[in-house]
């Protein structure tokens, strides 16, 4: 089979995207309402990936429920969250969202970095004694903020970074730390947002 070069890059991005979805998926921990949307995400990727190929389509391309269908089995309507979401396509090479911020999170390999940052921040108040203060942040785990007792990093700058790109917001409460993703929309205070607990 022929592809121009650009196909073939699109054609890359398009399976690293479902590798990654693949890995967040196989993390999950939770049973019920998450886990169907999370194959349900990885199954809309998978036809994004599968109508792009045979259409050779770049990435940016935008398919509609209907093009995807044929390579969904059980077609579009068998895709449903359990948990009331709606989801959205989104363009080739990028992934697809369900509009309840916990789903997508858990798509995106969320449990894991969920761990990742407890860790973290548990080396970090057993080493200096407290949790990083508010004002500190999270950047008190990537650089020394002049703590005796700090032994880090605990974490590289990029793990700053939640998986849409944006930087965690860090609050302090009763003395707890609370780390919050703005989700796939990149907005604070909005629906998607997703609270991280542990
Ligand atoms: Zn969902």
């Amino acid at each position: 089979m022929k592809t121009t070069p650009f196909a073939a890059v699109a054609r890359g991005a398009a399976a690293a995207a479902v590798l990654l979805a693949l890995a967040g998926c196989a993390l999950r921990m939770h049973v019920g309402s998450q886990s169907a949307c999370c194959r349900n995400l990885q199954a809309i990727d998978n036809a994004k990936a599968r109508f792009a190929e045979e259409r050779r389509l770049g990435e940016g391309a935008m398919p509609s429920a209907r093009d995807l269908a044929p390579y969904i089995p059980g077609g579009w309507k068998s895709v449903r969250c359990a948990g009331g979401g709606t989801y959205s396509i989104n363009a080739v090479g990028q992934f697809a969202a369900c509009s309840i911020g916990r789903h997508n999170w858990e798509y995106r390999g969320g449990l894991h970095i969920e761990a990742r940052l407890a860790r973290a921040v548990q080396r970090f108040r057993t080493d200096c004694g407290a949790f990083p203060a508010e004002n500190q942040g999270l950047q008190a785990l990537v650089s020394d903020p002049a703590m005796p007792g700090w032994r880090g990093p605990y974490l590289t700058p990029e793990e700053l970074l939640d998986p849409w790109g944006t930087p965690y917001r860090y609050e302090l409460k009763r003395r707890a730390p609370r780390i919050v993703s703005a989700g796939v929309d990149k907005t604070f205070g909005s629906a998607d947002d997703v609270v991280l607990r542990w």
